[in-house]
Parts: structure tokens; C-alpha cells; sequence
């Protein structure tokens, strides 16, 4: 167990970062950030911030010597960058990263645990896209295998016309068929050191341009009947990589049963609504489980509940929000720009309180 007062180190600058060390901050513990250069939000939150590349090594020295235990924020984070470090600092193995980062092998590892992901064929050159949208059909999307994220390094292929105007991007790729969902969701779980798991309940996801932009609960019938399946491959994820701290998996609910998309080794944007929502929230269970201290309750707190992102340009307006009906529950993350598609802040709003 890491006594208060000791150092927890975040790999990553972003809000997930922030939201992760004012949780550490309540449960008293010292943050330490680590990114490179860019609008780190995280660092408002931490102690102490380093702003270095990813590959430099006498940084990462000096940051790994600061702290008692480190995690991510960003699955994103080189997996030679955590290899640098001294290994028994990670809250969780490096394979979680390796695995997470690319998604021919989430997909692949997903598969073998018993998880339905779309149908995919991974993509090396104009021929394979050939190959691949041949195979599998159309409508389907091309994806970046690495890099991708809110949508980006997607390409959607909306019939056999249109493939002709997609070419290959030049890095190794996935192609996968376009799944006809009723609705996304999420399983987000914590996995304790000894083991143990909990879940938060599951909400219904929009997206928008390949971006979150809301989550809802409760999230219908159709989700709700799927949710036990998805868990439980959740559950044989977290545990096959020996998993510490909150996972995330998400899945699109269809008439055939939850197909997987992709899973993240990270607190989630489709967690949010937990702060106010739920007993305990990801960020708090989070920095719990990886300090060994006992989990906290995932039971929501609420019979309704909606997090909305607050995209770009709408950030200026924010503090407006504070205005209106229904107690919203505002969190601005500090960015200094709002561009376009960029995520400024989340607002969650409750409904009536469960027993
Ligand atoms: P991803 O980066 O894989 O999470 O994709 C971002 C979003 O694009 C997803 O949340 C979906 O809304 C949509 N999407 C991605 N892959 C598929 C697919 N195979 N079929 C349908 N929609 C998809």
C-alpha cells in the first residue's frame, strides 16, 4: 500500500491526466507529470511537471527517481519510453500498452479470449486494401493500426465506387466491415492488486465524427442485455494481462450480441459521469488501485444520468452552462485554444437519486 505523501508519476499531459491527479491529490499523494511540449493541462493539477520528449533518457531519469509509482493517462505513450523505466515502478505491465496500441493485436487478443470483433484483414499496401475490401465488403472503414484516436486516421469506404478514391496511407493499416449497431457502450472496470474487479455501470455512447460526444444512462434494454457478455470478456482482458487500475473496453450492441471495437489501458472519456454519478469515481478507483488501497463502490448514485463533451468553440460560452436548469455539473480543462474538435471541458447532468 503507498502511504500518503508519496509520488505518483502520470506518463501523458492530457485532462485525463489532470482529472487523475486532483483524485490523487484528495486521497493525499504528490503527482508528478511527464509529456513533451504542448498544452499540458495535466500539469496544473501536479506538483511537479517534465517537459521532455518521449525518448529522453536523462529525463526520464529524473522523473522515474522523483516517483514511488507510475501510470498513464495516454495509451498512446511509446512502449520503449515505459521499457525505459525501472519496471517495478509500473502500476501495470507494459504489455497492457503493447497490446492496446495497436489495433490488429487488441482485435487479435480480444478474439482469442472469446471476443466478436468486426471483420478485419490488416492492410500493407494498395493490393491488400484490394484484398481486403474484396473480402470483406462494403461499407467498411480503414484505419490507421497505430496513432488513431476521436476518429482520426479513419477513412470510411461507403460502397465499391468509392473505394476506388481510397488509397493506401503508407503505414501498416486495418480494414474493417461497418458494423450496423443499434448503440455503442463502454465497460469500464477496475482491477484491484489482489485480483479483484468491479464494474461501473455501462452507458450508451454517441459519437459524433468518430468523437465522443455524450454518454447516457441508463442506456436502454438492448445494451442492458448485452452488458454481462461484454463483461465478462472484459473481465478475462484485465486478467490475462494481469491488470491493475481502470480498463475500458467498447463494444457496439447489436441484434447479434455486443461486437468488440477497441480497448483502452486508461481512465475513460466515457467515464466521466462517474465523478458525480457513482459511488466512487474512475479517477478516484483508479489511483486507489494502483497505490493498493481498498476499491471504492462503482453502484450509480442516480436513475438518469448524461455527460456531454464540450467541443471547441463551445468552451467560450461554458461558464453560461452554469446558467441553465438541472444542476449541471461543469469541468473545463484548462486548454488554452479552443480549435475546432478539440475537447474543452465535459458537463454532467443527474437525475433523481437512487436508494
Ligand atoms: P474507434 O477509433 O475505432 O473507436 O472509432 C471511432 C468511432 O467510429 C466509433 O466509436 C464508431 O462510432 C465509429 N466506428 C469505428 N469503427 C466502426 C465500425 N467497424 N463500424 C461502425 N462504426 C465504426
Amino acid at each position: 500500500m503507498l502511504p500518503a505523501g508519496f509520488t505518483i508519476g502520470i506518463l501523458g499531459g492530457g485532462q485525463l491526466g489532470r482529472m487523475m491527479a486532483i483524485a490523487a491529490l484528495q486521497l493525499g499523494y504528490k503527482v508528478i507529470g511527464f509529456a513533451p511540449a504542448g498544452d499540458n493541462v495535466a500539469a496544473d493539477a501536479c506538483s511537479d511537471f517534465i517537459t521532455a520528449d518521449w525518448d529522453d533518457g536523462a529525463a526520464l531519469k529524473d522523473f522515474a527517481a522523483a516517483c514511488d509509482v507510475v501510470t498513464w493517462e495516454f495509451e498512446n505513450v511509446p512502449v520503449s519510453t515505459v521499457a525505459a523505466l525501472p519496471q517495478t515502478l509500473l502500476a501495470c505491465p507494459l504489455r497492457a500498452l503493447e497490446v492496446a496500441q495497436d489495433r490488429l493485436a487488441e482485435k487479435a487478443f480480444a478474439a482469442s479470449l472469446g471476443g466478436a470483433p468486426a471483420p478485419y484483414m490488416a492492410v500493407e499496401s494498395e493490393s491488400d486494401l484490394a484484398a481486403a475490401i474484396a473480402a470483406i465488403g462494403t461499407p467498411g472503414i480503414l484505419k490507421t493500426a497505430r496513432d488513431g484516436y476521436d476518429g482520426k486516421g479513419q477513412w470510411r469506404v461507403r460502397s465499391l465506387l468509392e473505394a476506388g478514391g481510397v488509397g493506401f496511407p503508407g503505414v501498416t493499416c486495418i480494414y474493417e466491415g461497418f458494423v450496423m449497431y443499434e448503440t455503442e457502450f463502454s465497460v469500464i472496470l477496475v482491477r484491484g492488486q489482489d485480483g479483484s474487479v468491479k464494474f461501473w455501470d455501462s452507458t450508451a455512447n454517441l459519437h459524433e465524427g468518430g468523437m465522443l460526444a455524450q454518454s447516457i444512462l441508463p442506456a436502454g434494454a438492448l445494451v442492458e442485455a448485452q452488458v454481462g457478455k461484454a463483461r465478462e470478456l472484459a473481465a478475462k482482458v484485465a486478467d490475462a494481462l494481469g491488470y491493475v487500475g481502470v480498463l475500458t473496453l467498447e463494444f457496439f450492441a447489436t441484434r447479434e450480441g455486443p461486437v468488440f471495437n477497441e480497448m483502452a489501458p486508461r481512465v475513460h472519456n466515457s467515464g466521466h459521469w462517474t465523478i458525480e454519478g457513482a459511488a466512487t469515481s474512475q479517477f478516484e478507483n483508479h489511483i486507489r488501485a494502483i497505490c493498493g488501497l481498498p476499491l471504492g463502490g462503482t453502484k450509480t448514485r442516480f436513475g438518469s444520468i448524461e455527460m456531454r463533451n464540450i467541443v471547441g468553440e463551445d468552451a467560450l460560452r461554458a461558464h453560461a452552462i452554469l446558467a441553465e436548469p438541472g444542476e449541471p455539473h461543469l469541468h473545463l480543462y484548462g486548454k488554452a485554444e479552443a480549435r475546432e474538435g478539440r475537447k474543452m471541458g465535459h458537463v454532467t447532468r443527474v437525475g433523481h437519486a437512487l436508494k
